[in-house]
């Protein structure tokens, strides 16, 4: 038998359907061998995992890294951003290419593409977001799933951008989407709601960074949940819905489920453990996101879901500005920066505050993390689970190993962190990215631009 090139040995190995004591034996970059040591053949490199937790490398399927908004551009670029992935254990991101107004689709996909390509540490790939639509659009679709793109994304707020889409829009891109087998992901609010309600908070003087949450109530999220999962149940279409922050919006979502409507939802860390009495302090503004935070019982909710299985997957949304860039808001919540840091902090958070917890159990951390975007974006199994012939994207964990957080600790260009002081566990002592290490110990050994764009097909694996 031919030698190995890596060996991770007598670590608990974590999957999506369970665990197992066994080691792991790699060869050109993917999984060649699970089985006892003992009966692999010689390896380069051995790595002794006992007493560690041994799991695929983590999907963050919602990242915006050098994301242009207003005169700014989000302080993460695809170098810092790839590199503090690495030491959160996540192997693979994937970011957004987005329409430039009446641009096309394959145009602003080869534009991000490139951005990366030059930069990322980790693999990558692109959701589409599509912001204007006529009939070479909807022809485009085709192509940019040809090109290994299974997924868009729609903004339903967001007109001062230029990237709203209205129903119209969202009704013909479910049609499109749901005859090439892609999914539609949405961030889903209501726009007309929230405007008023900011005009009304306005005309009273108040301009606070609570305002921000006060002026977005539950029933906004709820509303737009439930119009996106109608109007894509129009055309059996595939859905999810992005960064679900409330138990209200959550219920619309569990009960198309129990309709037998297969739609699907992300949450992020800041929706399960963070609320919206950060946005009343003196830094309130750096705690601004969007949909905004919410209260305890929602991230309490939405735990719940997780654990149910209504919410499949965990994701950032990691939109990173710096103090300086934050603190340019001028006292007027309507020019607060959106945005929270969060790639480097995901496993730790998840692992300690869900499965140390026991909010979560094993294979409901492992599914929400890896496998299940893994298959809601068409990466599985190449991706998002160890098994012989996936990618070794393979990450290390010392379950007793406890780290304060502290931002100039971390390796994102972020300053801050909504998680200071916190002590979390389940950083990765060790990182694989298809058979390298490119994080040991706390020391960066990747190189930027090895990360590479993985194709993504349509097929529902989930
Ligand atoms: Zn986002």
């Amino acid at each position: 038998m031919a030698r190995l090139d890596l060996m991770i040995t007598n670590g608990r190995i974590l999957t999506e359907t369970g665990s197992m004591h066994a080691s792991i034996g790699v060869k050109a970059g993917k999984i060649a061998f699970i089985g006892d040591s003992r009966a692999l053949p010689p390896a380069e490199e051995i790595i002794d995992a006992s007493n560690k937790i041994v799991m695929p490398g983590v999907i963050d399927s919602h990242v915006h890294l050098e994301l242009p908004v207003g005169r700014t551009v989000s302080c993460d670029d695809f170098a810092s951003g790839s590199v503090a992935a690495a030491f959160g254990g996540v192997t693979t991101l994937i970011d957004f290419a987005t329409q430039k107004r009446g641009g096309s689709l394959l145009e602003a996909i080869a534009e991000r593409r490139g951005v990366a390509q030059a930069k990322s540490a980790v693999d990558f790939s692109l959701h589409c977001a599509i912001t204007h639509w006529n009939d070479r659009v909807r022809k485009e679709m085709t192509k940019v799933v040809r090109q290994g793109i299974s997924s868009f994304k729609l903004y339903m707020i967001y007109a001062e951008r230029g990237w709203m889409a209205d129903d119209g829009m969202l009704f013909e891109c479910f049609e499109q989407a749901s005859k090439l087998g892609a999914v539609i992901g949405l961030h889903a609010e209501n726009p007309h709601i929230i405007s008023t309600l900011v005009r009304r908070a306005v005309v009273t003087r108040k301009k606070g960074a609570i305002q921000h949450a006060l002026t977005r109530p539950d029933f906004t999220e709820a509303e737009a949940v439930q119009r996106a999962i109608y109007l894509a149940s129009l055309w059996d279409a595939r859905v999810h819905i992005f960064h679900l922050s409330t138990a209200e919006g959550c219920a619309i979502v569990e009960e198309w489920q129990s309709q037998g409507y297969p739609a699907t939802a992300e949450t992020c860390p800041q929706f399960l453990t963070l609320t919206d009495s950060l946005l009343k302090g003196r830094y309130g503004h750096r705690y601004a996101t969007c949909p905004p935070l919410r209260s305890h019982d929602d991230n309490e909710y939405l735990w719940e879901a997780l654990e149910m299985g209504s919410v499949q997957t965990l994701a950032t949304d990691h939109c990173s500005f710096t103090r300086k860039q934050k603190d340019t808001w001028q006292g007027d919540f309507r020019k607060m920066l959106f945005g929270l840091p969060g790639i480097e902090t995901l496993l730790p958070i998840v692992f300690t505050h869900g499965l140390m917890a026991g909010r979560i159990d094993e294979t409901t951390f492992v599914r929400s993390l890896c496998a299940n975007p893994a298959m809601i974006f068409g990466l599985y199994p190449r991706k998002g689970t160890i098994r012989v012939g996936s990618d070794a994207d393979i990450i290390v964990i010392d379950p007793e190993r406890e780290v304060t957080i502290k931002p100039q600790r971390l390796h994102m260009r972020c300053d801050y962190s909504p998680y200071d002081g916190w002590k979390l566990r389940g950083f990765p002592g060790l990182t694989v990215l298809r058979g390298r290490v490119i994080q040991k110990d706390g020391e960066f050994l990747g190189d930027q631009g090895d990360g590479i764009f993985i194709k993504r097909n349509p097929e529902v694996a989930f």
